[in-house]
């Protein structure tokens, strides 16, 4: 008996390169058996689809989504999560991690438990592989749109509680080393296996060296929320452009990071150390308008108050179309930053960001000769997302 999947006539982005008219077999535990070309052969009773040419990618995995479709994860509801979850693999997102925002500890706490608990349940779009902590532990001068009442001092008691709300789904952590406490934090949080991402930080190259050295890899959308590049004091924009151990995340909409500054990055840091993230707030996929606290116009979300960008509208779809127009590189060459980069830089990189046998068979089918349109989103094998569906 056999419930595997045999996906044939399509082309099939791997790590070893495209395999055109390539075949791929799917087991029913919903893992990736085998993928190849024409000497693939599957048991004589799986399922066969044809996907008549179309294109498959391994699925886009955003360490960076607050909400969309109306729904934010400091709600801290079920219903909120698997929203959030069925939004964007509607958009390519098959992993995600549920990220926090500066609030009362209470707040925080009620977000990580209930995302943990969500994800243990499981939801019914892109699969929640963790949760993102993005403060309150922050610079106050570079905090953009994260609450100033609430934006303190480095606790690490108050981080173990987050840790334990978090039940072992911590997977990143998004610290500013300066504040005081900050340096405690970041080796706490590496010594419990968290990423520890440098970000709303107004850290001088020396201080990010400093954090640097206690294991912190990865830095918080790059350029924005941070000390910016100075010819005489690099800041941490300077200092992720330069240190080797440091992937930069770059919100790829064209708005918080100019489109020659993306092509910068990756010219600089190359796709293996470029991490695509979407910073999708609640109003992602609301129309244009007025949304209490912020304001919602042509896919920008600016703080009322001050005017500052409140996160984005993003999609990591059209963030993927976006990255090809920016540099001007292949989508074979930008697709790692969307999978094995992200994979990499939060520890899923055994089961997840490619495909490759063994792995979860997380994978988009898409028309490349339509702008990337996607028909469908696979997780674990199960059709999450089909635009024939409505
Ligand atoms: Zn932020």
């Amino acid at each position: 008996l056999s419930d595997s999947t045999l996906w044939v006539n399509g082309v099939f982005y791997t790590p070893e390169g495209i395999i055109r008219n390539g075949k791929m077999l799917v087991a029913a535990d919903g893992t990736i058996e085998a993928i190849g070309g024409s000497d693939l052969h599957a048991a004589a009773d799986a399922h066969v689809y044809d996907l008549n040419g179309l294109s498959v990618l391994p699925g886009l995995i955003d360490v960076h989504i607050h909400g969309g479709a109306g729904c934010n994860v400091m709600n801290g509801t079920y219903e909120d999560l698997d929203a959030i979850s069925k939004f964007h693999a509607m958009h390519g997102t098959t992993s995600l991690l549920a990220t926090t925002g500066t609030a009362p500890a209470d707040k925080i706490n009620r977000a990580l438990k209930c995302a943990a608990d969500a994800m243990a349940q499981g939801v019914s779009g892109a699969e929640i592989v963790g949760v993102h902590l993005e403060g309150p532990f922050l610079s106050m001068k570079r905090r953009g749109a994260q609450d100033p009442e609430h934006i303190r001092p480095a606790d690490l008691a108050e981080l173990e509680q987050y840790l334990h709300s978090a039940n072992g789904s911590m997977r990143l952590a998004t610290i500013a080393p300066e504040i005081e406490g900050g340096m405690d934090a970041v080796e706490y949080l590496v010594n419990q296996g968290v990423t520890v991402s440098i970000g709303h930080s107004d850290a001088t190259l020396a201080q990010v060296e400093e954090a640097v050295r206690l294991g912190a890899k990865h830095t918080t959308h790059h350029f924005n929320g941070m000390s910016p590049l100075h010819h005489r004091e690099p800041g941490v924009a300077g200092a992720g452009l330069t240190l080797p151990q440091l992937t930069v995340e770059l919100i790829a909409d064209g708005i918080h990071v100019h489109p020659a500054v993306a092509k910068l990055m990756f010219d600089i840091k190359s796709a293996w150390n470029v991490c695509v993230i979407t910073d999708a707030v609640t109003v992602a996929g609301l129309p244009d308008g007025d949304y209490g606290e912020v304001v919602l116009s042509d896919g920008q979300v600016v703080l009322k108050e001050n005017g500052s960008l409140a996160g984005s509208t993003l999609t990591t779809i059209q963030a993927l179309r976006n990255v090809i127009a920016f540099t001007g590189l292949s989508l074979e060459k930008v697709i790692p930053s969307f999978t094995l980069v992200p994979a990499r830089q939060i520890g899923i990189i055994d089961r997840k960001g490619s495909l490759e046998p063994g792995k979860d068979a997380d994978f988009l089918i898409v028309d490349e000769h339509e702008q990337l349109t996607i028909h469908s989103t696979h997780v674990r094998g199960k059709e999450v997302y089909s635009r024939s569906v409505k």
